[in-house]
């Protein structure tokens, strides 16, 4: 019940799905989406989450994808992201561990 409980509470401002990840995969949502409390960056206009996996800026979280009206999408990734625990998606940046490394 705790558990549960725990998991209910999605801040949709930090979970973020990567479309790019979504084709790279051939559609394995659990391997495009991440949770990220980074800033997000400037993009012509508008605040973006760069994908930690892929690095590119085709993603959306779940807060926009709300705003858009994607509901039946967002249910499926809520549902999906209430499965694991958060640390399942929280993704180290590729660049940040090659930076560490040398
Ligand atoms: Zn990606």
């Amino acid at each position: 019940m705790s558990v549960l409980n725990i998991f209910r509470r999605i801040d949709r401002r930090f979970w973020f799905i990567c479309h790019n990840c979504l084709m790279r995969t051939n559609h394995d949502t659990v391997q495009s989406v991440f949770y990220s409390e980074n800033p997000q960056v400037n993009l012509m206009g508008r605040p973006t989450m760069l994908c930690p996996r892929c690095n590119d800026a085709n993603t959306r979280s779940f807060q926009e994808l709300k705003e858009e009206g994607s509901q039946s999408a967002l249910w499926g990734l809520e549902r999906l992201v209430r499965k694991y625990p958060r640390s399942r998606f929280k993704v180290r940046r590729a660049a940040e561990t090659t930076k560490a490394a040398s």
